[in-house]
C-alpha cells in the first residue's frame, strides 16, 4: 500500500495509524498467509516517525534437517522518513519521495534482514546424519555406533555442538 504522508510531513504533532494485511507476492511460499502490520507515523517536531509492529508465520525447510516448519514471529520496526536524502542521511532514513511511502516493499525489507540467517525447526536441531541421511531427531542412526577412531569421535562431538 503507499501511504499518503504530505499532512503528516507538514504538520508538527500530526500523526495517524492504521493497520495493513500485506502479502508478498514473490514470497507466497514463505509468507502463506498475510503479513499483520501495525503501523503509525508521526510528525515529532519536524522530524517524521515511522512505526511498524509485524506479525507473521513464517514457511520453510529447516536449513539442518529439512523438514518443513512453520514459525510466528513478531517484530518492531522504526524509521525516520525523509522525502529527499541528502549526503548525511544515515542507513536508518527512509525515503518517501513526494510524500509517498511504499509500506509493502519497506517492511519485506525490514522483515527479510531481521528473520534469523540459519532457519531451524528448534535450536537444538540434531539436522541429518551426513552419511546416511537419517533424521538425527528421530533417533540415532547405525553410522555412529560404527565410528571407533576416538579422534574422530571427539571430532564429530564439536562439530555437533
Ligand atoms: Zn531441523
Ligand atoms: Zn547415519
Amino acid at each position: 500500500m503507499i501511504l499518503e504522508l504530505k499532512k503528516i510531513f507538514l504538520n508538527e504533532n500530526e500523526s495517524l495509524s492504521t493497520h495493513e494485511e500485506m502479502e508478498f507476492s514473490d514470497m507466497r511460499e514463505n509468507f502463506r498467509k498475510p503479513v499483520s502490520v501495525d503501523i503509525s507515523v508521526r510528525n515529532r517536531a519536524g522530524l517524521v516517525i515511522f512505526g511498524a509492529e509485524a506479525k507473521f508465520t513464517y514457511s520453510a525447510d529447516c536449513d539442518r534437517c529439512a523438514v518443513f516448519t512453520e514459525k510466528d514471529y513478531a517484530f518492531k520496526f522504526s524509521h525516520i522518513l525523509v522525502t529527499e536524502l541528502s549526503d548525511e542521511s544515515s542507513d536508518d532514513y527512509i525515503q518517501a519521495p513526494d510524500y509517498k511511502l511504499d509500506t509493502v516493499s519497506l517492511l519485506r525489507d525490514d522483515i527479510l534482514l531481521e528473520l534469523p540467517s540459519k532457519f531451524l525447526c528448534k535450536e537444538s536441531c540434531k539436522g541429518l546424519c551426513p552419511k546416511c541421511g537419517k533424521n538425527l531427531n528421530e533417533g540415532k542412526c547405525s553410522c555412529s555406533e560404527k565410528e571407533t577412531d576416538p579422534r574422530l569421535a571427539v571430532l564429530k562431538q564439536l562439530l555437533s555442538e
